[in-house]
């Protein structure tokens, strides 16, 4: 129980690692939490709702099979295609697929003009984000002791050492477990750094070591004290000791181990880790750096330390990427390196972006023939006052089937997206005029607030004349 404990408490802080490292992506995905697989049959049938999806039956099938294919590796080298008009539920598609490869499966969504910024090259952007969609599932063995610190009387030193303990190259403590007292010779150096945490007799400290030798002491089983030690500051510990042993499931991406190692600090179990390979610290995302990341990965990979989890790259607006863009992508597909990627586009025939060449979906043609195209279709009313209804229902919003036909109204003349994002400003009018419930006529003051993309068009067009061109 007590281990589980650690491992759950472990498991939270290099989770805590990994979000700290994609906050900026976690936004993009908010409006999807209710999306938890393709919500598919054992056939491969799709149930009219399940898993949090509504309809879109075709694509959803479609995905399923996609999702076979990529479990059976015939996907290498290749990549998918959403198409279809805004707001039905491609972003969402995407992440039903990479839900059902597995739980823990990186998905990072991109949005195409994400590439075009004036500091980082294009193809930078797209190296980043193709390693933020590649896990890696580390497993390690971790020895951890836990106990009080006891004093030992010079003749139990003594007894313990057979007389080395006199010498100053070792310090004896005493360190109560649930087995017993133990002894541990420690190093000076760790000595020392227990001290001027003001560690004294009766304080619960760990230990946490590797094959046998001391690695990290603490004042919590975290660590966050931490005294990272130099291999040749190992201490042995003695045999049979082993106060409790696990075996400790990391999942991190290419990416956050990229950003620990570039970070002189901060990081944790991660950075030490890796960060033991390559010292000095790096204070960038250098070419290099990732050179060395792969090799340390590759290694472990061989050594069955760890495993390679090959997640989704989102990308939408695929028609804002440019050849530059296009030939890295049709490059990196290629890599055993490469997560699955799926591009979405509600564009039809039009120009490459920066060429006249007109394709399909702004698309070259040598990256469309390695595609595998789905389509998705617009909603209709039923359809959008469901996915409302479970949209409402994860925000624990109370609302009544009134409203919920009112807003899909409002989703069929504008759009899904439109309607979705009236919900919580919805409830905040509702909570101003005094209920916790949401009534059509909060949602028609909303509506009277905001103007969707439509009918904002539809005014600049008519006012044409008030507004600079
Ligand atoms: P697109 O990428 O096609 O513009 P999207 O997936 O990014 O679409 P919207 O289609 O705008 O997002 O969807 C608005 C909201 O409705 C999102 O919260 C999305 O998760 C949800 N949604 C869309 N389609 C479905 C569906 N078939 N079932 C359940 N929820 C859906």
């Amino acid at each position: 129980n007590e281990m589980e404990k650690i491992r759950m408490k472990q498991v939270k802080e290099e989770t805590e690692i990994m979000m700290m490292d994609s906050t900026t992506k976690k936004q993009r995905i908010a409006t999807h939490t209710h999306i938890k697989g393709l919500g598919l049959e054992a056939s491969g049938r799709a149930l009219p709702l399940a898993a949090g999806f509504v309809g879109q039956a075709e694509a959803r099938e479609a995905s399923g099979l996609v999702v076979d294919m990529i479990r059976q590796k015939k996907m290498a080298g290749r990549a998918l295609l959403l198409a279809g008009p805004p707001g039905t539920g491609k972003t969402a598609l995407a992440l039903g697929i990479a839900q059902e490869l597995g739980s823990k499966v990186p998905f990072c969504p991109m949005v195409g003009s994400e590439v075009y910024s004036s500091e980082v090259k294009k193809t930078e952007v797209l190296m980043e984000n193709f390693r933020r969609a590649i896990g890696l599932r580390i497993k390690e063995n971790k020895e951890v002791y836990e106990g009080e610190v006891t004093e030992l009387s010079p003749e139990e030193a003594e007894s313990v050492t057979g007389g080395y303990g006199k010498s100053i190259s070792h310090v004896i403590i005493g360190l109560k477990t649930v087995k017993g007292t133990k002894q541990l010779k420690l190093d000076p150096t760790i000595y020392d750094a227990l001290i001027k945490e003001k560690v004294a007799v009766g304080d619960v400290i760990y230990i946490e070591a590797n094959s046998g030798a001391v690695k990290r002491v603490g004042r919590s089983d975290a660590f966050a004290t931490e005294f990272d030690l130099e291999a040749e500051e190992y201490v042995p510990l003695p045999k049979g000791e082993v106060h409790k042993k696990k075996e400790i499931v990391q999942d991190v991406t290419l990416h956050d181990l990229d950003a620990a190692n570039a970070r002189p600090q901060g990081g944790q179990d991660i950075l030490s880790l890796m960060g033991q390979m390559m010292k000095p610290r790096k204070t960038e995302i250098t070419d290099k750096l990732r050179q060395e990341i792969n090799k340390v990965v590759n290694r472990y990979i061989d050594e069955g330390v760890a495993e390679l989890v090959p997640g989704v790259l989102f990308i939408d607006e695929v028609h804002m990427l440019d050849m530059e863009c296009f030939s890295y992508l049709n490059r990196a597909l290629e890599s055993s390196l490469s997560p699955i990627v799926i591009f979405a586009t509600n564009r039809g025939f039009c120009n490459v972006r920066g060429t006249d060449m007109n394709c399909p979906h702004g698309i070259p043609v040598d990256l469309l023939d390695r595609l595998v195209i789905i389509r998705t279709q617009t909603y209709d009313v039923a359809d959008m006052i469901k996915i409302l209804a479970l949209r409402a229902n994860v925000e624990d919003l109370v609302i009544d089937d009134e409203s919920l036909a009112y807003l899909g109204d409002i989703g069929l003349q504008a759009s899904l997206r439109h309607a979705v994002q009236l919900l919580s400003p919805s409830s905040i009018m509702a909570k101003m005029n005094g209920r916790d419930n949401i009534c059509k006529a909060d949602i028609e003051e909303v509506k009277a607030l905001y103007m969707d993309a439509k009918s904002s068009a539809r005014l600049l067009q008519a006012q044409q004349e008030k507004y600079i061109s």
